[in-house]
């Protein structure tokens, strides 16, 4: 397998997410800009592909030394749903100007559009956000619907379609 430029591609298409959570993540995004904030969606829906690459990281894919995420599939993470996204600025990505005061002014405004924020969680992660309706991680029944219903099942029962 490779680790270089031709496997799977990081999405930030913002169309492929739960209806109602994509025009939220779209005003948030807007109203970040009428602040002059820069924010910009880096990844919204993680393809199994994806999260299989970043659990080789660090296990069967060394560098890094470290591992990256522990969850196996991508249905552990509301990414793999359609129901999160990452925040970063556009053009200093992680590491804006102001650092977590950035991020906890970006965190503001998709508070008031129906997102919760990572940096709010014990393990913070200061660029994710997920729709407010979603508990903090998908359930096994999360899992088990997704599996038999497809992303729309789960989008109707978190009411984001
Ligand atoms: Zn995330």
């Amino acid at each position: 397998m490779s680790a270089g430029g031709s496997g799977p591609k990081v999405s930030n298409d913002l169309t492929l997410l739960a209806p109602k959570f994509g025009q939220a993540v779209l005003a948030a995004i807007d109203a970040c800009q009428a602040k002059g904030l820069d924010a910009m969606v880096f990844e919204a829906l993680r393809s199994q592909e994806l999260q299989a690459l970043y659990y080789a990281r660090g296990r069967t894919i060394i560098p890094p030394r470290h591992t990256v995420t522990n969850a196996p599939t991508n249905l552990h993470s509301w990414h793999g749903y359609g129901l999160a996204v990452d925040v970063v600025h556009r053009t200093k990505f992680w590491e804006p100007e102001g650092g977590e005061s950035w991020f906890r002014r970006v965190a503001a405004v998709f508070k008031d559009h129906d997102c919760k924020w990572g940096g709010d969680w014990t393990r913070p992660d200061t660029p994710h956000f997920q729709w407010h309706l979603c508990k903090p991680s998908p359930s096994a029944d999360a899992r088990r619907l997704i599996l038999t219903g497809g992303r729309e099942a789960v989008w109707r029962a978190v009411n984001a379609i």
